[in-house]
This record gives structure tokens, sequence and C-alpha cells, in this order.
């Protein structure tokens, strides 16, 4: 998608010439799924599958949204508005969010604005649309009227937008990648301290594919939550003999000699996935700085199979494809990446087996799951910005 299409788009919606274009990523999580939001490791990255927007202030106070992926009007609401929109005007709370949140903080914003937006990123796939639109909005803002907030403000109000306007106890990984994304690295970030270290995704020979299922009409946002309470849950008996705040604080060791506190077998494995998955994602990284690409692959492989069995949201879809994935020559690893039930693996494959492995996996998928997969080689790139 270039710009000169988007500004041809933005002025047959609105009927006037567009200002600024700006393109937000979505992003892939090498491992460390489902740590965020139990205090762990995470290490994603920023990819050239994205959002764009274009952006044209108003005179009024009307914020009128059109995305060109969505068959629908244009979502106008007025500026002051901040209730939380339902049925198909729901995908405006992503906006809308970010919206109340910055003008709670910054009075100058204090005119509307029309936004064309138009994704080549799937959407509910996995790979987080949710957060690029976010902070799309959060940069567009930032930019537009000069105000003084950080990077991981932004990211912090995306959280909140999904938490408050969407209704997802998800945690703060989609919105940092999306937003501190940098070009050819992963981000090994602390969700506790939000300390980070940008490390260069040095693969060599290999390359990162990604996998979407392409499943309709996933439920995985009751069930999200459900993880989040159990873990929770999990913590709190915990805590009767640990002085803790969240599950990744605890080593594997201390876990299993503390585990018979947790009286209950689902919060059992579903604590047990949020410690051991932040173990081997601090040792993937360890592996990665090492060059040690064979460790990191096991340690992408084993991820996937405690989402599988103790964490419980992979699904027919995912499981095929990491299965069909590990059978493959000069695969290194695959695992689901994202929320789970749905959405997108990764595999790290090796370039001169890529063409290959698509055909492969994509025939395996078809045959098992009776529609196909889509395949994508995208870049890691930098995180939201103007273009
Ligand atoms: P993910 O973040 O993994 O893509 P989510 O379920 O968190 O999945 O977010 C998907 C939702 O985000 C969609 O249902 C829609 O409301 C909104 N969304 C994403 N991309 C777009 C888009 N291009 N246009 C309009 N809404 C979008
Ligand atoms: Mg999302």
């Amino acid at each position: 998608m270039n710009k000169e299409e988007l500004l041809t788009e933005y002025e047959k919606t609105f009927g006037e010439k567009g200002q600024d274009v700006f393109f937000s990523p979505g992003r892939i999580n090498v491992i460390g799924e489902h740590t965020d939001y139990n205090g762990g490791h995470v290490f994603p990255a920023a990819i050239s599958l994205g959002v764009y927007g274009v952006y044209g202030p108003r005179e009024d106070k009307k914020v009128c949204l059109f995305s060109g992926n969505v068959d629908g009007d244009i979502v106008e609401f007025d500026i002051d508005d901040t209730t939380v929109e339902k049925d198909d005007r729901f995908w405006a709370n992503y906006f809308k969010g970010m919206i109340t949140y910055l003008r709670e903080k910054y009075d100058n914003i204090n005119h509307g604005f029309n936004l064309y937006i138009k994704a080549n990123l799937p959407s509910g796939s996995g790979l987080s649309s949710s957060a690029a639109i976010e902070m799309l909005m959060g940069i567009i803002l930032k930019d537009e009227f000069n105000l003084d907030v950080d990077r991981i403000s932004l990211a912090k109000m995306g959280q909140r937008t999904e938490n408050e306007f969407v209704g997802l106890n998800s945690g703060i990984m989609d919105q940092f990648a999306c937003i501190m994304g940098k070009k050819d690295s992963a981000i090994f970030l602390d969700c506790n301290t939000l300390k980070y270290e940008y490390m260069p995704l040095a693969l060599g020979e290999y390359e990162i594919i990604i996998m979407a299922t392409n499943k309709p009409h996933t439920l995985a946002d009751s069930a999200y939550n459900d993880r989040v309470r159990e873990c929770h849950d999990a913590v709190k008996k915990l805590q009767q003999k640990l002085d803790i705040k969240a599950l990744g604080e605890l080593d594997n060791d201390t876990f299993d000699e503390y585990s018979y506190l947790i009286n209950d077998e689902t919060e059992l494995k579903r604590a047990r996935h949020a410690v051991s998955e932040n173990q081997r994602t601090l040792r993937a990284t360890k592996a990665m700085k090492d060059g040690d690409l064979e460790k990191l692959g096991r340690l992408i492989d084993a991820s996937h199979v405690s989402l599988h069995y103790d964490y419980e949201v992979t699904g027919k879809e995912l499981d095929t494809l990491a299965e069909a994935s590990w059978k493959q020559p000069g695969v290194l690893g695959a695992r689901m990446i994202g929320g789970g039930f749905g959405g997108s693996a990764i595999a790290i494959v090796k370039k001169s087996e890529a063409e290959n492995f698509k055909k492969h996996v994509g025939d395996i998928y078809r045959d098992k799951i009776g529609y196909d997969a889509s395949f994508y080689d995208a870049e890691i790139v930098d995180g939201t910005k103007r273009i």
C-alpha cells in the first residue's frame, strides 16, 4: 500500500485532501506467551504487516473514522464522548480509549479530525491489529497536537483501552512491541519493571515464517480473561507462604517447592505455564545471545507444548500448524503466538527450505482443517511512525 493510494482513498471517503500518513506495525512474539500479565518476560518484534492511517484535521469537535477493512459507514462521535461503543461500531473503541486517556492529560486536543485506516494485517489473527490501531491513534495525536507524551505511556494507555473499553484483561506486550519496535531487532522486555533491551534477531541462514490459521469467530476473549483470573487465584494461594506479586518472580524450583499450596488442578497448570514460560524466555534470549539457535528452537517448541497441555489455549488449528512444522526439514522450532485458540503461529525455517515448508505445511493444514492457512514473510521494522 503506498501513500498516494491511501491519500486517494481518504479523499474519496471524506471529500477533501488528507494531511498526514502514518504506519503502525503488528507484532510477532518469539517466545514468552501469556507471561506479560503475569509479571514475566516477553520477546516480541514489530512486523512490516500493520495498519496505515491518513489524518486530516476538522474545525468542529467531531471524530470521523473510516476503515477500509470494515463493511460499513463512517463512525462519527464527539471528541468529548467517552461512552463504550457496541455492535458494528465496536471497533471505534480502540480509538476512543486512546482519545479519552490522552484528553484526560492534554487539554490542547481541542478539535476533531477525520481518520481513514487500512490494514494489510489480518484482524483478530494474533498479530495484534488491535494494539496497532491503538498505537496509530496515540502517535497521530502526539504528532498532530504536539503532545509531550512518551511512547511507553502511550503503550500503557493502549493496555488500559483493551482493559476498560474492550473488556480484555491483557498485558502490555502488544502495545509495547508495536510502538517500541526496532528494525531487525526483537525486544526483550521485563513486563514487571518495563526494563527492556533490543536484541538483534540474528538468525543467520534462518527466517521467521508467520502462519495464520484463518480460523473464523473465536471466543478467545472470555477464555483469555479466565486465564488471567486463574493465574491471579494461584498467586493468592502462593502468597500464603511467599512474598510475591506475580508468577514471573518465581523460578521453576521455587514454584515446584511451593506448588502444594495450589490445591486446584486447573490453577496449578496455568501457574506452571506462567512460571516455566518465563524461565524459557530467559533461557531463549540467552541462547540467542550465545548464537545457539538449536536451543532457541527447542525452547520455542517447548513453549507450544506448555501452551497446549498446561495453558490449554492452542486448539486443533494451531496444533496442526505447529506439529506439521516440526516435521519439516530445516525447521528450528515452531509455536503458536498471541492469545491462542485461533490466530497465528511462527516457525523458524532455513531460508532454502522456506518454499517447500509453506507448501507442505499448507497441504497438511488444508487436509486436516478443511480450509487454507496463510503464510507471510514479514520483515522486522520500527515502531509506529509518520511515513
Ligand atoms: P488482534 O489484535 O490479534 O488482531 P483482537 O481481537 O485483539 O485481535 O483485535 C481485533 C479487533 O480490532 C477487530 O475485531 C476490530 O474491532 C479491530 N480492528 C483491527 N483491525 C482493524 C481495521 N483495519 N479496521 C477496523 N477495525 C480493526
Ligand atoms: Mg489484540
